[in-house]
């Protein structure tokens, strides 16, 4: 069955922002991160027949939730 669930977002690395220029340089921006619109995660669907098999791909997989 297909599955849906989230996974830390592989731009950001689940942080959710990304930064224009160096973290220390006080005119770098902080941006939200485009490909999770910010919120760090992004939402899969695949065919998996359950959770561990999911996993095994996904080690950072959650359960979506609405
Ligand atoms: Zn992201």
């Amino acid at each position: 069955m297909v599955k849906r669930f989230t996974v830390d977002c592989w731009e950001c690395e689940g942080h959710g922002k990304y930064t224009i220029g160096h973290p220390n340089d006080p005119s770098s921006q902080e941006n939200d991160c485009l490909s999770c619109h910010g919120t760090g995660r992004v939402v899969v669907e695949d065919y998996y027949n359950d959770l561990a098999e999911l996993l095994e791909d996904y080690p950072s997989a959650k359960e979506y939730e609405e």
